[in-house]
């Protein structure tokens, strides 16, 4: 029999608030705690007890505010190794794994080569290196239910498959059912923006925010969507699609049958067939051109120009679309971000309107590994119902 899926923590408004903000923003007095929330002192004392009992929060030793402050008070905080999370990412040629810890620290890692690429054998590589992250630490084994796994492409989360996926190649995998057969744990497969969308919004460049888009460029460009504190799903499951904004009818054909997608500007390979191209030089890599570039290469140096402009005019689409307070710009373009990062500024600030404006785009290089935690992120975030 399948492992049924945990029910969650809390489901209360008040128990959901608490946690929450506990979780995200560290240790808080229960003053500040109804302060944050709205809700009276009472009720927190009332939604905290259920958590403090079953382990999951607890309370400092008591610390005075002020000198003469009056009474000390005992903030309460969350006990970060009461329950650990494993996450997966999926890429390319790599599973990687992390165990985070209920405030989404990383307490181990682990990866393995991705030989075999069919449903069965990514499951039966991904048990083994969950086994390796239960191993490190005997509590990991005795208080890790849950499982997230982040693949690239179109993801039925609720259903728990993978509906379309070019890496691997993947079309209709019932991958959850897979996976928790062969690890024995709950699953949740989250499309992997959403889900580093999700790791950002509660434990990085996001938290704090109730509308906030994280942006990743590179070989693919995307983004994740909160709003109203919530990520966005989409209706479909698709939302944020930034990378398939189309910004120039005349521009080349998207992989997705479209014209002119930013995607098919300014990702990885499309700069660099533009390159190769413009140069007459079929024989260039990515690293060869990010040299011509750098080393002041004219058609290189445009090709980069035009995919900032390109970024610019998407990311400027999406703030104008739901005005978040802060955008982060991920992903692993990020390691050319010299060569087109000013065109990126210069085209946002241009297309951007009025006080959109104002939302800052901020730098966020984020590693494999943090790919993973936000697979499991998305686990911690299966506590809330
Ligand atoms: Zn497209």
């Amino acid at each position: 029999m399948l492992p049924s899926h945990p029910e969650p923590l809390v489901t209360a408004p008040a128990e959901t608030a608490l946690l929450s903000l506990l979780l995200t923003e560290g240790p808080l007095s229960r003053v500040d705690l109804a302060r944050r929330t709205g809700l009276s002192a009472t009720a927190i004392t009332k939604a905290a007890r259920p958590l403090i009992e079953d382990g999951y929060l607890h309370e400092l030793p008591p610390q005075r505010t002020a000198p003469g402050a009056g009474r000390p008070v005992n903030p309460l905080a969350v006990t970060p190794d009461r329950q650990f999370f494993a996450g997966v990412k999926i890429s390319d040629d790599t599973v990687y794994g992390v165990l985070c810890d209920l405030r989404a620290t990383t307490r181990a890692t682990a990866r393995r080569p991705l030989a075999a690429r069919d449903p069965e054998a990514v499951s039966a590589l991904m048990a083994d290196l969950v086994e390796e992250l239960l191993d490190a630490d005997p509590l990991h084994r005795a208080r890790t239910r849950h499982l997230g796994i982040a693949v690239s492409g179109d993801v039925d989360r609720a259903a728990g498959r993978v509906r379309y996926s070019t890496r691997p190649d993947w079309q209709d995998v019932p991958l959850a059912e897979a996976a928790a057969r062969a690890t024995g744990l709950a699953v949740t497969v989250e499309n992997d923006v959403k889900a580093l969308t999700a790791a950002e919004h509660w434990f990085g460049e996001g938290t704090g925010t109730e509308d906030f888009a994280l942006v990743c460029i590179g070989a693919g460009i995307g983004a994740g969507l909160v709003v109203n504190g919530r990520l966005l799903p989409g209706a479909y499951g698709v939302a944020g699609e930034v990378g398939h904004i189309s910004v120039d009818p005349a521009g080349p054909r998207c992989a997705c049958g479209s014209t002119g997608c930013v995607e098919s500007i300014a990702s990885t390979s499309a700069i660099l067939d533009t390159v190769r191209r413009t140069t007459g030089r079929p024989d260039l890599d990515f690293p060869a051109v990010v040299e011509l570039a750098r080393s002041g290469d004219p058609a290189a140096r445009d090709a980069f120009a035009r995919a900032g402009r390109a970024i610019g005019t998407g990311i400027a689409a999406l703030v104008n679309l739901f005005g978040p307070e802060r955008v982060a710009v991920t992903g692993e373009g990020l390691d050319t971000y010299d060569l087109f990062g000013a065109h990126i500024q210069v085209a946002y600030t241009a297309d951007a309107f009025r006080s959109a404006g104002r939302c800052r785009l901020t730098l966020r290089p984020l590693a494999w590994d943090d790919w993973a935690r936000g697979a499991a992120v998305v686990g911690i975030q299966t506590l809330f119902g």
